[in-house]
């Protein structure tokens, strides 16, 4: 989903508020009263997951004359659990549950409340591997618009009827088990509407037939499809094609219903998409609906929703065509097993934009201005803890875009190879399923080789980003660097990119890597003068740049300088870890005093550059364990002197 738009057009209601209502005004308000509607989480009941759907047959008369639908759903599936007398879908109040039969015709005895329809099978106990078909008759008027529905709007005059079921909608205009970890195999979707209308859906249109006053349109996905994707389009659009040639031999038909009077605005940009769909076959795999169709349908939502084979598109900006494209693979063709995990559907999309203008510009500079773009600094973190709060699940700065950044970074961390490799394999391993965050690291740590656990852990489940203060000095043929993250949130242990410039106008660059808030690196340089030295310089980190200065007496002096570590455990009973870190060879001397001032215990060590431990164990020199109390410890070298308490328990 993207709704770039609808944000851009809350921003343009707050502050014209008093203007005429408008198109725009309208899509507004539905997007934002359909946040009350919804019961807002996946699974509603545990006898959801007794069962797992393999088809639905949705048949829908829409009556636009009086905003009612009349539906008739089958659903077949198998039971997975040991035994069960009760099956629930969910389903929205506002609808009226008409009747529920088995295949025979048989009655089957229902309740319908709290948005979910329970099935009760008193006399016949349903057990593991049954396979059922069940059918459900309903009727009403979809109470619901927006974030998650079914929405009966007008377009110059003629109808438009549309559905957006991200993320708890589906339910709100017809009966499923609506939770994207069950994906159907395949689906029907028989639409029958007034003469004058066009019905667009998912896969392909198998038939068209017309009765009197009205047509139905017979769509097919043979396709696995989660619930929040099915979609209905309605309106006497203008209808074009375009063919995306796969192979010298085949082709797959591009398919546009468009407003009539836009036509001649968003012709130009929807037909990029054949070329953005090649060059993201090229990045990800072959487009995942290759034997069936992929195209836009246009709806009077502000934004654009990635439905399976057919987006629906309110705008025709490059960027929101290439979002909704790309969400074929990274949200349809694998999809977010729960919304806690939504950015390996929105942060891939993003990305993906970016990526688009890499390839259709053949120049990464292109990747980095967008990017740019993306950079964020708010808090939260990117995996969603509150499921059941559907602007949390869309938020713009974490779920879009700084989930974009974290696979920018990744690419970086990893290379390209191994990233775009990654990128297919995760496709291969969990194509037409549903994934979480773990399960693409696990991918992407098989591809690379390497443990990317602090990566995600830190990024996805932390909050901020890093912020880096550095100061640099060169000392004969070696540059020294103190490096430190400033940000109040903990550590980002990161690879960063670092650049040397010198005199001569050479530069070098290299890699350090960043273990700590506050640490040393040291790089050796030969006989060239360092005059300037730049941090991640080819933007490869969403990181904040503090400062960077050329050490001076009045920082610190960082050759002479050390970095003494809180020490730990502090109170301690058997030993006590002194942590220090230094930026050259240096002596350094570790003395423990007792309150009396009497130097107790002491060791002297030439040490190297980096972080060294030295514990002491409670004795003294002469091997005598010293009393419980308040010890001081001092670490010096040859110019500076630290110190730090501890207090030791027996
Ligand atoms: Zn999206």
């Amino acid at each position: 989903m993207n709704f770039k738009y609808y944000f851009f057009i809350l921003l343009l209601l707050s502050i014209v508020l008093a203007q005429e209502t408008e198109k725009s005004e309208i899509e507004c308000s539905h997007a934002k009263s359909a946040l009350s509607f919804i019961t807002k989480q996946s699974i509603q009941s545990d006898s959801q997951n007794n069962y797992d759907v393999t088809f639905y047959d949705i048949d829908m008369k829409i009556d636009p004359s009086v905003k009612i639908i009349y539906g008739t759903v089958g659903v077949a599936g198998t039971i997975i659990t040991d035994s069960t007398n009760q099956i629930d879908f969910d389903l929205s109040l506002a609808l009226q549950v008409d009747a529920v039969k088995d295949e025979q015709g048989n009655d089957i005895s229902f309740e319908h409340q709290s948005d979910l329809l329970s099935l009760f099978f008193y006399n016949d106990q349903l057990t593991i591997g049954k396979e059922f078909y069940f059918i459900i008759e309903y009727h009403g008027t979809p109470q619901s618009s927006g974030f998650g529905g079914f929405v009966f709007d007008n377009h110059n005059n003629d109808p438009m009827i549309w559905s957006l079921s991200e993320p708890y909608g589906a339910r709100t205009w017809w009966p499923c088990k609506d939770t994207p970890l069950d994906k159907a195999d395949s689906l029907d979707i028989s639409l029958t509407v007034p003469l004058n209308l066009i019905a667009a859906s998912n896969g392909l249109l198998v038939d068209t037939e017309t009765d009197g006053d009205w047509t139905t349109y017979h769509w097919q996905e043979r396709y696995p499809i989660a619930t929040y994707l099915v979609s209905v389009a309605i309106h006497p659009y203008t209808v074009f094609y375009d063919w995306y040639k796969y192979s010298p031999s085949d082709s797959m038909r591009l398919e546009y219903y468009v407003f009539p009077d836009n036509y001649n605005n968003v012709k130009d940009n929807y037909l990029l998409t054949n070329d953005m769909i090649g060059a993201m076959a090229q990045r990800f795999s072959e487009y995942p609906f290759i034997k069936e169709k992929y195209g836009h349908a246009e709806f009077t939502w502000g934004g654009g929703m990635e439905h399976q084979t057919l987006s629906s598109m309110g705008g025709y900006s490059e960027g929101l065509i290439a979002h909704e494209l790309a969400h074929q693979w990274w949200g349809d063709m694998v999809t977010c097993a729960n919304f806690h995990h939504i950015w390996l559907n929105e942060g891939f999309a993003t990305y993906s934009e970016a990526l688009w203008y890499e390839l259709r510009d053949n120049d990464i500079q292109s990747l980095h201005d967008e990017m740019s773009l993306n950079r964020v600094w708010s808090g939260g973190t990117i995996y969603v803890e509150d499921t059941t709060s559907v602007s949390r699940i869309f938020n713009w700065a974490l779920t879009y875009n700084k989930a974009s950044w974290v696979l920018h970074m990744l690419r970086h961390i990893v290379g390209d190879d191994d990233f775009f490799n990654g990128l297919r394999e995760y496709g291969d391993r969990y194509r037409f399923k549903s994934a979480v965050t773990e399960q693409f690291q696990e991918v992407m740590e098989d591809i690379s080789g390497m443990d990317l656990n602090y990566f995600f852990q830190r990024w996805i489940y932390g909050e901020f980003y890093p912020i880096y203060k550095v100061v640099y000095s060169q000392a004969d043929s070696d540059l020294l660097i103190k490096l430190n993250q400033t940000q109040d949130s903990e550590v980002f242990e990161m690879p960063i990119d670092l650049r040397v410039n010198y005199h001569d106008g050479t530069n070098l660059d290299t890699v350090i890597h960043n273990t700590a808030k506050e640490e040393y690196f040291q790089i050796p340089v030969g006989n060239k003068t360092v005059t300037q030295i730049e941090i991640d310089p080819d933007n490869w980190i969403l990181r904040w740049i503090e400062s960077i200065s050329l050490d001076t007496l009045e920082n610190g002096g960082i050759i002479d300088d050390f970095i003494l570590y809180p020490l730990y455990p502090n109170p301690f009973n058997s030993e006590v870890t002194i942590k220090f870190s230094i930026p050259k060879v240096a002596k350094v001397k570790i003395r423990i005093y007792d309150l009396e001032g009497d130097n107790i215990w002491s060791v002297t060590n030439n040490y190297n550059l980096g972080t060294h431990i030295v514990n002491w164990n409670g004795f003294d020199r002469h091997g005598n364990r010293v009393p419980s109390g308040t010890y001081l410890v001092e670490v010096s070298n040859d110019i500076l002197v630290k110190s730090s308490k501890v207090l030791l328990l027996k």
